[in-house]
């Protein structure tokens, strides 16, 4: 499929989920355009709908309504089959609580999303997720068991097990929320270079100095983009 237009393109999407005798509307009619190339930071309160937007994004979630294109695709017209398979080749997903599996050594962590996408061939991914390692920093830890590692190598890790399959879009949230405020740095910094290399980035943060590392921010409130002297108190 030949791809052309932004990598990100939402338009007036909601999202409600059901509660009780009503819906908790988490994303209220937003529209959003990201282009190829962008390292984007989504802020705001929490409950302002940062996460269902990325799982939006990252076709974990549907909306209830509008149009959601990622790299390519209009992620409203593939199955749950069709929409696993799009992820794994296109987006890399990065979490808060690193969530890699504790029984896999590191370097088997970063191998597991190559072996369920077949994009690498298999002869090339030990050696593939060990140079993954080693560019996020953790080349020495491939063999450990991930309990043993910090915070930090751990999230380090996580991102190189994200970028296994080469995606072009990386989404995070709050990849930071768990570190101290030196070890964020550093790891918003491996995004950074990630970003210099061409790859799209969106991240949730919390982060206060966000605004030197990214490119553009966006600020959420109950579901909405919100700008201006909105954006300030929000
Ligand atoms: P943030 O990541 O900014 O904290 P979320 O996207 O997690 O915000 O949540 C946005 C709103 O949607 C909140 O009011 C939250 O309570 C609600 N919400 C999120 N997920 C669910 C769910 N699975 N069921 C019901 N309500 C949800
Ligand atoms: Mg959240």
């Amino acid at each position: 499929m030949i791809t052309t237009g932004p990598e990100i393109e939402v338009v007036d999407v909601v999202k409600t989920y059901p509660l009780g005798e009503g819906d908790v509307v988490a994303v209220d009619h937003l529209s959003l355009t990201i282009e190829t190339g962008e390292f984007v930071a989504v802020v705001g309160r929490s409950g302002s709908g940062k996460t269902t937007l990325l799982n939006l994004l990252a076709g974990i979630d549907r909306p209830t309504s509008g149009i959601v294109r990622v790299a390519g695709a209009d992620l409203g017209g593939l199955s749950e089959s069709g929409l696993a398979e799009w992820r794994g080749r296109n987006v890399g997903l990065v979490f808060q609580f690193f969530q890699l599996l504790p029984t896999l050594t590191v370097v088997e962590n970063v191998m597991l999303p190559m072996d369920f996408a077949g994009k690498i061939p298999a002869h090339q991914r030990r050696d593939r997720a060990q140079e993954l390692l080693e560019r996020v920093g953790v080349g020495d830890q491939a063999g450990k068991l991930p309990a043993t590692l910090s915070g930090g190598q751990q999230q380090r890790a996580a991102i190189a097990r994200a970028l296994a399959n080469d995606p072009p879009l990386l989404l995070a949230d709050e990849p930071t929320g768990n570190l101290d405020s030196h070890t964020a740095g550093a790891v918003l910094e491996v995004f950074a270079d990630l970003n210099t290399e061409g790859r799209t980035i969106v991240v949730v943060t919390h982060e206060r100095d966000i605004r030197s590392i990214v490119g553009r921010e966006i600020v959420l409130a109950d579901g909405r983009i919100v700008t201006g002297e909105e954006a300030v108190t929000a």
